[in-house]
């Protein structure tokens, strides 16, 4: 059994500081704190990198609805991915097989529906209402916390995962990202930052690379990285 020492000498055993060489897990022991303060959702994270890639990725939203088109039905997801092996989730609190996943068939921006933070210190929602409207997207977006965001996209519940930047000198952390991002991009989905990069995991403990995060069903990928171009002009460029 672990005393109050042995824990906190224990999370102080996590100071790696990450990197493109080697392998390491990246954890997010409680993603979305804001939502598990209020109950409603968060995520346990976890995800393996090898020379500066995910390989592999474990997200547990215990208050997910087994299936999203139910809030009220049963909860408790868990998710699981591997590099070049696809996605699956099962229950979380029973054994058995994971099921297979994918993103949705969505191929007109106009019919996808957009889920972003609850946080708007987190993701810039004026903006994102912006792009919304440049897409022709109508119904109002779905607002969850945590790394759900992710497993939202990669299982269908919506098509399009918004996350723009709030400061210029935010750089979002890789334990935010890691397991969510090759969740969608196992489950058939694409993952960048705002001006359409890959998420470059290799420099250290933040996405430094990095400017916020569009996650996509992949057929909408290229309208919405244009869309978000034109509303927040050119990515950060100033405009004349
Ligand atoms: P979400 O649940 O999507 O709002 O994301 C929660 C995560 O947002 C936390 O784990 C924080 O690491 C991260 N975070 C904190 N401040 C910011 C910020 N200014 N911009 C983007 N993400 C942030
Ligand atoms: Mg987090």
């Amino acid at each position: 059994e672990l005393s109050e020492a042995g824990i906190l000498e224990a999370i102080d055993r996590g100071s790696h500081g990450g990197g493109g060489t080697g392998t390491f897990w990246t954890l997010d022991p409680i993603d979305g704190t804001q939502g598990f303060l209020r109950g409603d959702q968060y995520a346990v994270a976890l995800a393996l990198i090898q020379e500066g890639r995910v390989v592999m990725g474990l997200l547990g939203c215990p208050n997910l609805p087994w299936d999203g088109g139910r809030p009220d039905g049963p909860a408790g997801c868990l998710f699981a991915a591997r590099r070049g092996s696809g996605a699956g989730w099962r229950p979380l609190h029973e054994d058995g097989e994971f099921r297979p996943i994918r993103v949705d068939s969505a191929a007109d921006p106009a019919a996808a529906s957009i889920c972003e933070s609850v946080e708007s210190g987190h993701t810039a929602q004026g903006p994102s209402a912006d792009v919304a409207a440049r897409l022709g997207v109508s119904s109002p977006p779905f607002r969850i916390d945590s790394q759900c965001k992710y497993a939202a996209i990669a299982r269908g519940d919506a098509s399009i995962y918004l996350r723009l930047p709030t400061r210029d000198d935010y750089r979002e952390k890789i334990w935010d990202h890691a397991a969510g991002s090759i969740l969608v991009e196992e489950a058939g989905g694409a993952v960048t930052d705002i001006a359409g990069l890959p998420l470059d995991f290799s420099l250290g403990r933040t996405l430094q690379a990095n400017r916020g995060v569009v996650a996509t069903n992949r057929l909408v990928h290229k309208a919405v990285i244009n869309a978000v171009q034109s509303v927040l002009g050119g990515g950060g460029r100033s405009e004349q």
